[in-house]
């Protein structure tokens, strides 16, 4: 490792055009700051990737690599998702830098911990993970689902660190390694865990956003949250083989009890109730199974398609 820090700070945007001037600014900087005190090299610079945004996102890109040589960016061809733009991102800086920071355009995630980010890098840590301290600034339905989501994920046996989304430094190392993860859908924050390499945490504040709405839409969360779940863990497949083998004993114990009244009760009278009752509740657990063997089908199906993941479709150095 050089003695300075080359760092790439890598921000997915999306319709993010009120918030780049400030995201630019506000970075440079830090980042001249840092280089000033021997943290990191002078060379380091921004990389925004433009995730198919419909606003003119791409070219206030455009406009701030003409005036400051320290911002870079990534146009993909459409909107791919912010994993995938993520990970298109972190995959163009890999042999520009020392070690990347992943972190949101609309600057919520408080940057002056960046300098803690790079001091556990400089002891040895080859991924450090941002932990939110609190969820102050979020509403009861955001605080409400993400705490359902981090009890689903450790529930379904996904190995993720509470609390942190996608606010982390990487090295170089972990970058050329997370590369030879070739999945469809990545969930970056298990992935990032898998590589073996040693992690960190450092705790962050969560500041309001400034311009515009969040991007993460309520259908984007359910879809982060099924992918996570379906490309990390097959204790749902478990579940679903668990409820098969309950009802098998249930029809079982149901049988018995039906031969017995047969033959030695003769009170056979058919009741409307029990047999309508069940055929609701078993046609509604059957659906459900399917429906969760289904979304594994689907991981199969987009990933033996093997279609490229983004598509760049511009690139400002
Ligand atoms: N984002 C993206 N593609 C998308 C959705 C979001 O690149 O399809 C970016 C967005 O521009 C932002 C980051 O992902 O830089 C996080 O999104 P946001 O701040 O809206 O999420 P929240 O903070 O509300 O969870
Ligand atoms: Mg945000």
């Amino acid at each position: 490792m050089s003695i300075e820090v080359k760092l790439a700070l890598v921000l997915p945007c999306f319709n993010e055009h009120e918030s780049l001037d400030l995201a630019a600014s506000e970075l440079s900087a830090l980042l001249k700051e840092m280089a000033a005190e021997g943290v990191i090299s002078g060379d380091s610079f921004i990389f925004f990737v433009d995730d198919g945004s419909t606003d003119d996102t791409w070219s206030k890109i455009a406009r701030l690599n003409r005036k400051n040589p320290t911002v870079k960016g990534l146009k993909l061809s459409r909107n791919f998702g912010h994993q995938a733009a993520l990970l298109a991102g972190l995959t163009a800086v890999t042999r520009d830098c020392d070690a990347a920071v992943s972190l949101d355009a609309d600057l919520q995630q408080d940057t002056s911990v960046l300098r803690e980010f790079l001091a556990e890098f400089r002891n040895g840590a080859d991924i450090v993970l941002g932990v939110r301290k609190d969820r102050e600034t979020d509403g009861w339905f955001k605080k409400k689902t993400a705490l359902s989501f981090y009890t689903l994920m450790k529930v379904m046996g996904v190995d993720i660190v509470s609390n942190h989304a996608d606010y982390r430094l990487m090295s170089r190392k972990a970058l050329e390694t997370l590369a030879l993860f070739p999945e469809q859908n990545n969930f970056l924050r298990a992935t990032c865990l898998m590589l073996g390499y040693r992690v960190s945490t450092v705790l962050f504040d969560v500041k309001e956003r400034k311009f515009g709405q969040s991007k993460y839409t309520l259908k984007k969360m359910m879809k982060l949250a099924v992918h996570g779940i379906t490309s990390f863990s097959i204790v749902p497949l478990r579940i679903v083989a668990g409820i098969g083998v309950l009802l098998f004993l249930c029809s079982m114990i149901m049988l018995v009890y039906a031969l017995w009244q047969v033959l030695f009760v003769g009170n056979t009278v058919p009741g409307w109730a029990s047999t309508i009752v069940p055929i609701y509740f078993i046609g509604g657990i059957q659906l459900i199974c399917l429906g969760v063997v289904s979304e594994y089908i689907g991981q199969i199906y987009t990933t033996v398609k093997n279609r490229p993941r983004w598509i760049c479709e511009d690139k400002l150095e």
